[in-house]
């Protein structure tokens, strides 16, 4: 009697729901993370929007991406990101601007580019950048992009090791180029010196997850020809990519077409300087033939509305690059001459600077202004079997952003909210590398009190500098 009663024990309890459940979760395999339940977008080549959908995450990358259903019945989590009623899309990428600049935010505005940077940014550098100041900075943009969605952004500035470390330090993916330029600079005096650098800096952050170290020549006009032949084979030999500017202003093609006998975009191909490594920040004045040029050698072009607009730069012929197949991202460029690192901003402005100028209002879409915030961007810094999308095997750097502000109220399509309503203060937790560098809006890797603090701090010291 009494084993018949244990007998009936073990059956009632094999019959209960949290028996079942149990077995389930033996079956599911453990990843780290799931971000569970939200409209997932994907920007995967099919374009899917997953309603109710989840992405699981092992050892820093992406293993499914689907329903929720499916997701929580194939895997366990050690940690699970709640994403309900909100939107899960790939972290945006900034694809152009110069971190530590963040403390020249509001220093010199209304100017174009040769007096901002002759008159105000050459002098205010020379002054007040240093090593300290640099990382002061980056932590600064850092913050600020963390808390706006970007995961992985691309610089160019000086002591750009120091930036790498603050970069790693705060869980952020970069590719961070470390500026040489034909003349002395806070970091290094002469070319020799400005090269040296670069050797070490690209050795020493090889292999890492989250750095990618690289080579930036500032411009064609202040890097000379035998210079960016260097550039060039420094980058074949150590595989670091080349970021530069090119073509921003109209002073340029005019300047570079007198000393050289060409456009800036047919001087660089002459010279061989271009490469599937390079990626050229504005590519504002373009002929089709220049065009051709970029798609033809690879290289990437990161398009900066709100700077190209603020400066009076021109337009960039996004539209025409895009039809070209010329692989194009989007940036912010620094926050000296924008005066943020926000891409909700960027992508909002790109589409529709580009339809006031075509004439056309289906010119860039919402969901092709997006593209150029993720997948886009991951193509132009040649990154896009890594990041750029939600697809299993890529690297996660997923962004919840909330869809229930005023602002987002009430919702029909889901790129459009995005693009057009959405603001940087909407984003609510952002994982890089499957690791939560913000949750529910409380950054993990950064103290924000201090960062401001310091930030003042140097203000007063950038001020008196400059009297
Ligand atoms: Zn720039």
């Amino acid at each position: 009697m009494k084993r018949l009663s244990s007998a009936l024990v073990v059956v009632i309890i094999l019959l209960t729901p949290a028996h079942a459940a149990a077995q389930r979760r033996a079956a599911a395999a453990r990843v780290d993370l799931i971000v569970s339940g939200g409209t997932v977008v994907t920007m995967d080549a099919s374009r899917r929007v997953i309603e109710d959908g989840a992405v699981a995450v092992e050892g820093g990358r992406i293993v499914a991406v689907g329903k929720r259903g499916d997701i929580t019945r194939r895997y366990a989590a050690g940690e699970v990101i709640d994403a309900r009623g909100r939107a899960v899309i790939p972290g945006l990428i900034n694809g152009h601007t110069h971190v530590p600049m963040t403390l020249f935010r509001g220093i010199a505005d209304d100017l174009d580019l040769n007096e901002w940077l002759t008159k105000y940014i050459f002098p205010a550098e020379a002054k007040n950048v240093t090593e300290e100041f640099v990382r002061a900075g980056a932590q600064l943009g850092l913050a600020e992009m963390i808390r706006g969605g970007t995961t992985t952004y691309c610089d160019m500035y000086y002591f750009e090791d120091a930036i790498a470390e603050e970069t790693e330090r705060a869980g952020v993916r970069g590719v961070l180029g470390e500026t040489v330029i034909d003349f002395p600079v806070p970091d290094n005096k002469t070319w020799p010196d400005a090269m040296r650098y670069a050797e070490r800096y690209v050795a020493r952050w090889k292999g890492n997850r989250l750095i990618t170290a690289a080579i930036a020549p500032h411009a064609p006009y202040t890097v000379s020809e035998a210079h960016l032949r260097e550039v060039r084979a420094f980058a074949d030999r150590t595989g670091a990519p080349v970021v530069t500017h090119v073509a921003e202003t109209r002073k340029e093609v005019d300047d570079i077409s007198r000393d050289h006998g060409a456009r800036p975009v047919e001087y660089l191909a002459r010279i061989g300087f271009l490469s599937p490594r390079v990626v050229a920040a504005h590519t504002v004045h373009l002929t089709e033939g220049e065009i051709s040029l970029l798609k033809q050698n690879g290289v990437g072009s990161v398009h900066n509305p709100q700077s190209n607009m603020k400066l009076a730069s021109g337009v960039a012929p996004v539209p025409q690059m895009l039809r070209a197949g010329v692989a194009v991202g989007l940036g912010t460029d620094g926050a000296a001459s924008n005066n943020d690192l926000d891409m909700w901003e960027e992508m909002d402005t790109a589409a529709k600077l580009h339809k006031l100028t075509t004439n056309d209002p289906k010119t860039l879409t919402a969901e092709e202004a997006l593209a150029l915030a993720t997948i886009g961007g991951a193509r132009a810094l040649h990154m896009d079997s890594d990041i750029g999308s939600l697809e299993a095997g890529k690297r996660a750097d997923i962004v919840v952003v909330d869809l229930d502000a005023l602002n987002q109220t009430p919702r029909y399509s889901i790129y459009s909210h995005l693009v057009y309503a959405t603001k940087a203060a909407d984003v609510r937790t952002v994982v890089i590398e499957g690791r939560v560098v913000m949750r529910d809006r409380r950054l993990l890797t950064l103290n924000e009190t201090l960062i401001k603090q310091k930030a003042r701090l140097l203000r007063e010291r950038v001020t008196r500098s400059l009297r």
